[in-house]
């Protein structure tokens, strides 16, 4: 297993919690829009969003990695 298999990734991180969606007109449906929730990422970032879901309803997470500033990678957890 080389470190890129190790490296947190948002998208299957028990931490990141999707909360709300994007306003949008025309009553379309907005991306939803996911934070990081780590009891540790108050101390790293004043802000923790972590990115938006594609367009459509299940709107998954499109960020393929993790923040620069996910308290994991300091850690060295997963
Ligand atoms: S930033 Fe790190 S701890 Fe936060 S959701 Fe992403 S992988 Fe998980």
């Amino acid at each position: 297993m080389n470190n890129a298999d190790k490296a947190p990734r948002c998208k299957n991180c028990n931490h990141c919690k999707q909360i709300g969606r994007m306003q949008t007109q025309q009553r379309r449906l907005g991306r939803k829009k996911y934070y990081c929730e780590h009891p540790k990422v108050r101390r790293v970032t004043n802000n923790s969003f972590v990115g938006f879901g594609a367009m459509g309803y299940e709107s998954p997470l499109t960020l393929k990695t993790a923040k620069r500033w996910c308290p994991l990678k300091e850690a060295g957890e997963s």
